[in-house]
């Protein structure tokens, strides 16, 4: 068990897995890595229309369900919710609830984050970028902590019941600039405002072409593992209105950037001349 190797991605909230590096998660664990996923939040802000609440007590009971569904089809070892609560998007006052992510002492988040890193022994950490992908702040914030949960899980210095235990390397998840140009090209083309992205209309992509540019250090090429990332997606259906899109600009945009997921090395500091095919490349065995 000494030698195994062990994925850990740490993100906000259920689908953040399937639809952002759902592809890697799945390609790991179909190799026998034990892939776990910490996951902060489950998505209790969320927009769900009545008829999936059928059967469900609330929206975090769904969306709860919903990632059960996607960590079995990726083939995760693990699920771990933090128990915060979805801050919504910028602006909104789920943003200042008590129990909002964002709002969240970050000292906090990343003490839960450490003791699970030294509990599960990862080699390799994923998370959001800086600007969380497209700057929800529970993505932002979760990045933060991740990082700084990262150095305290293997600083000598800070005691929980836990020993001390530093993982090699750290990735951010990475939207590939190419696919974002391309997306705010072909949505200017159907009439779409590349302004307001997205289900709720509250992604700026125009802003992300001009900020999110992060070097990429490694690329996982997905193909043999599409059909899991496609049906893994699928599992949220309250965040699909009625089912993934099948047609239509969309459609093309998501499958012309979706052959590879991205990722930029936060850690170690000394960055690969090329970029890496493995998140596993480099790894010392114990
Ligand atoms: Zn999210």
């Amino acid at each position: 068990m000494d030698n195994h190797k062990v994925l850990l991605a740490v993100l906000a909230h259920p689908d953040d897995e399937s639809f952002g590096m759902g592809g890697t998660l799945a390609y790991y664990a179909r190799q026998g890595v034990s892939v776990y996923l910490i996951c902060a939040t489950r998505g209790e802000v969320g927009d769900v229309d009545p008829r999936f609440l059928e059967g469900f007590h609330s929206i975090a009971e769904r969306r709860e369900s919903e990632l059960r569904c996607a960590a079995g089809i990726l083939g995760l070892a693990g699920v771990i919710f933090l128990d915060y609560r979805d801050s919504g998007m910028p602006g909104s006052p789920d943003n200042s609830h008590p129990q909002a992510l964002a709002a969240a002492p970050l000292e906090q988040v990343a003490a839960k984050i450490a003791s699970h890193i030294r509990q599960l022994q990862p080699q390799v950490v994923l998370t959001f970028d800086p600007i969380g992908g497209y700057k929800h702040p529970d993505h932002i914030a979760i990045q933060r902590a991740t990082l700084q949960a990262f150095q305290l899980a293997g600083d000598q210095t800070y005691i929980d019941d836990l020993p001390p235990y530093r993982p090699q390397k750290l990735y951010y998840h990475v939207i590939p600039k190419g696919f974002l140009k391309m997306a705010v090209r072909l949505l200017r083309i159907f009439g779409r405002d590349p302004h307001h992205f997205g289900r709720n209309n509250d992604i700026d992509l125009q802003a992300l072409v001009e900020e999110g540019d992060f070097p990429i250090h490694a690329e996982i090429d997905i193909r043999s593992v599409r059909a899991e990332k496609d049906a893994a997606g699928a599992c949220h259906a309250s965040q699909l209105d009625g089912g993934p899109p099948r047609r239509g600009p969309l459609v093309w945009i998501m499958r012309w950037g979706d052959r590879k997921e991205q990722y930029m090395q936060a850690i170690p500091e000394e960055k690969p001349v090329r970029r890496h095919r493995d998140l596993f490349s480099d790894i010392c065995e114990p």
